[in-house]
């Protein structure tokens, strides 16, 4: 039978690894952590539960389209719901915004609470919703790098109207175009950072990332967030992909411009086909030292890190919901803070997200499990001991301020994961959490491609490649890889 093996256990990983199995590959899975699921993944701390990245879910079709490829109802093994709010909005004036699920009640919220009017947004909408047909089956769920993919005619069809995917303007030129009302362009302003961008440079294509949450819809699993990898994992298994815990790989081995093996601690194991999910930049420095990178994939600015407090919290705050953004006053600072000053944002912009509003049993009675998140640079050497407590207190202050409560008198346990964790963990380059950031507009293009040019059998998945990070870019960079990868 032919040997896949699969190195690390991400979300792009283990699609990968269902993938290649249902399509008749012998399929192995190493993982250097001591569970499954990289950055989607999870924490208990002193009777709290915490999701410790990912906690907005979309395009949850990808997930089924797993359980249906192994002959498998979905429903039978992993649920999700839609949410009734997506995110509450606070912003600094005392003002509130709650981004309904259901298009025209947010319609209604807009018109009433903001200067701008329901068909404005409607019109957004709907501009964002021909940048994802444009997008989809061209630039998303296929590979850039292959000859052919030039040759559908959803492409061609893409190409003719290059117009349309508004290459030419910023994100924040765009919707400041489209709403007079600042906190409106703030609000869209801050889907850049759904990919570790800035939105005062990424190209205004990235405005189709409100069409997957206001148009297709955002969900939320019933058990939380790391239940996609529990349920995907335990799919992969019922495969029959085996996978191997605190078991990380070594060297990716090679002969003749063919991949034939990957070494491991104490042996090499046998492959005809090698899945990297591991950051592109740690293959060719730690896996594949023998083969060069090209620059253009590396040299490109990356995306934006992390600070996260995960906080079990001894009260509940009813005014708060699942996700809840806390805006800065000052949107451009914060960006120029994390892309280019790179030091302590006092003001940044908080987001909490809550799983036991929704999770029965995610923090013990009467308390709640704060994930506390800002964006930060990538690691540049910065004294991040420092930065973290600086953060930590204008972070409790801003929050105290907002709700009308000292917030850390309210913390019973924390636990604090900074660039330098995330690259521990996960193993992202620097802490970047999506590779390159999308911060020019040929950058698409230059992220790594889903297969290896010079080693044949070498395909790659995951947030650093194309088609980027995120839950669903991720599987469809393993759908993509499922393409290339001839039956056995
Ligand atoms: C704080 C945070 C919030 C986020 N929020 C969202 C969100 O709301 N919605 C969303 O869709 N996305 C979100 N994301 C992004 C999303 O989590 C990632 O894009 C996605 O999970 C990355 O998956 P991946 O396949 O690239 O693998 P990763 O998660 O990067 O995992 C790679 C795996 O490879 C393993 N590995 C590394 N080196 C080796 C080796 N040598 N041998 C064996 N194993 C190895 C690592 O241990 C790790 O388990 C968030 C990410 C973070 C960190």
């Amino acid at each position: 039978m032919a040997k896949a093996v699969v190195i690390g256990s991400g979300i792009g990983g283990i699609a990968a690894a269902i993938r290649l199995a249902v399509k008749g590959y012998e399929v192995t899975v190493l993982e250097a952590f001591e569970q499954p699921g990289g950055k989607l993944n999870e924490l208990r701390m002193e009777g709290y539960r915490f999701d410790m990245g990912p906690s907005l879910f979309t395009l949850p079709e990808e997930v089924d389209a797993l359980f249906a490829l192994a002959d498998e109802k979905v429903e039978d093994h992993f649920n999700y719901e839609p949410l009734e709010v997506i995110t509450k909005y606070f912003y600094p004036d005392g003002s509130t915004l709650t981004a309904w699920q259901e298009v025209e009640r947010l319609a209604r919220e807009i018109e009433e609470k903001t200067t701008d009017s329901a068909d404005t947004f409607k019109a957004f909408l709907r501009y964002s919703e021909k940048i994802y047909d444009l997008t989809k089956d061209t630039f998303l769920f296929r590979s850039l790098h292959k000859v052919n993919t030039y040759t559908t005619p959803e492409v061609r069809k893409a190409l003719f109207n290059v117009h349309k995917l508004d290459l030419m303007r910023t994100m924040h030129q765009a919707i400041a175009a489209q709403f007079k009302d600042p906190r409106l362009v703030q609000l869209f302003d801050r889907y850049a950072t759904y990919n570790g961008s800035n939105p005062y440079q990424a190209p205004a294509t990235l405005n189709v990332i409100p069409h997957l949450e206001h148009n297709i819809g955002a969900f939320f699993p019933t058990k939380g967030m790391y239940d996609i990898t529990r349920s995907l994992v335990a799919l992969a298994e019922r495969q029959g992909v085996t996978f191997h815990y605190q078991t990380p790989a070594k060297r990716i081995q090679h002969n003749g411009g063919r991949v034939n093996g990957v070494e491991i601690p104490d042996q090499v194991l046998p492959a005809d086909v090698v899945v990297s999910d591991v950051d592109v930049t740690k293959v060719y420095a730690k896996l594949l030292p023998d083969v060069k990178i090209a620059k253009r994939y590396i040299k490109q600015p990356k995306s934006s890190s992390a600070m996260i407090f995960y906080w079990g919290m001894d009260r509940s705050f009813p005014t708060l919901d699942l996700h809840n953004i806390f805006f800065t006053s000052d949107y451009r600072q914060e960006f120029n803070q994390i892309f280019k000053e790179k030091g302590f944002n006092s003001d940044p912009t908080v987001y909490v997200f809550i799983s036991s509003k929704v999770v029965e049993g995610d923090a013990p009675v009467g308390g709640e499990n704060w994930f506390v998140m800002i964006n930060v640079p990538h690691n540049d050497g910065q004294d991040w001991d420092q930065l973290v407590a600086l953060e930590r207190e204008a972070i409790t202050n801003k929050l105290s301020q907002q709700l009308g409560v000292s917030v850390a008198d309210h913390i019973t346990c924390e636990h604090v994961l900074d660039p330098r964790g995330i690259e521990q963990r996960t193993s992202s380059h620097l802490g970047a959490l999506y590779g390159n950031s999308s911060n020019n507009k040929f950058a698409a293009f230059l992220r790594h491609p889903n297969f290896s040019r010079k080693v044949k059998g070498l395909y790659f998945t995951g947030g650093s490649v194309h088609p980027g990070g995120g839950i669903p870019l991720c599987l469809a960079s393993a759908k993509i890889v499922d393409q290339l990868i001839a039956n056995p």
